[in-house]
């Protein structure tokens, strides 16, 4: 099931996209959260035509930051070898919170922040949705305690990521989070899920993995996270970048304002937003 939320006449509501995702059947869920928290499986309402809908970010507002994984990929390890720490493969897995005021809708744009940044990167993630609170998970279950995922791209600013000892300011600033389309719950892939991930930037192909080559798959970062964190429902992990990202060009290729970024999920779908001036986004 794909499920998304949407806008219509200024209320937010939750909705099942048809097969052909040619139509949205409205449920009466007003949140993702609140679906996610009832443990239901919702029932299909009014169809309406996609086009006559806002599709907003299935979680616009997550309760929490995103727990975003730092490397957890060998090609783009080796790739951020010059500009990260230490990208050994012996290392832990890294983590750091993403904030996110609000994440961005599908097509809506992504500020460029240009009074403060000029290394604008992109990273095409595969996002786990937590569907119940998961505290000493063994990896063995964890796929019980997943809802679904999306796609999340965990815009960069590098500048601030690498100049500060923290990533919180360099990959926190407002409108940073695209996420979307939509949740496919769990229950549609296999376990664990391998699916294509791609990026593209104004058309040119970027990033090009599949999640089975994840370090650490869905099941190892539950089963280690929750060792230590309960993981609430509607907790978003985002699970690190493939190779391609625009630091790992020489020179790097980052994006500026009129720039569009599309991420690509297999079975999730298309994640497309461009870029768009502060000055642009904020004029009076
Ligand atoms: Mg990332």
């Amino acid at each position: 099931m794909k499920l998304v939320t949407f806008e219509l006449n200024g209320k937010e509501c939750v909705g099942i996209l048809s097969d052909d995702e040619k139509q949205v059947c409205a449920t009466k869920y007003e949140s993702m959260l609140e679906l996610i928290k009832s443990g239901e499986r919702p029932e299909a309402g009014e169809a309406m035509d996609i086009g006559e809908v806002k599709i907003l970010a299935p979680i616009p507002q997550p309760e929490q930051d995103i727990i975003a994984v730092g490397v957890n990929y060998k090609d783009h390890a080796e790739e951020s070898a010059g500009h990260l720490d230490d990208c050994s493969e012996d290392k832990k897995t890294t983590y750091f919170g993403k904030h996110v005021n609000r994440a961005v809708a599908p097509g809506d744009p992504i500020e460029a922040h240009e009074d403060i940044e000029s290394d604008l990167d992109y990273e095409a993630e595969f996002g786990i949705v937590i569907g119940k609170e998961a505290r000493y998970v063994k990896a063995e279950d964890a796929f019980d305690y997943v809802y679904g995922y999306t796609i999340v791209n965990d815009m960069s600013a590098r500048s601030h990521q690498f100049s500060r000892s923290q990533y919180f300011y360099g990959k926190g600033l407002d409108n940073f989070t695209p996420m979307g389309p939509c949740i496919v719950t769990e229950d549609e892939f296999e376990r664990p899920p391998k699916l294509a991930i791609k990026s593209f930037v104004n058309g040119e192909l970027r990033q090009n993995s599949n999640t089975e080559l994840l370090i650490d798959g869905v099941a190892a970062l539950i089963e280690d996270l929750s060792k230590a964190i309960t993981l609430r429902p509607g907790t978003v992990i985002a699970t690190g970048t493939p190779a391609g990202v625009g630091l790992g060009f020489n020179p790097p290729k980052y994006m500026k304002p009129g720039d569009v970024v599309r991420c690509e999920i297999e079975g999730i779908g298309v994640l497309e937003n461009p870029v768009v001036a502060s000055a642009e986004l904020f004029k009076k």
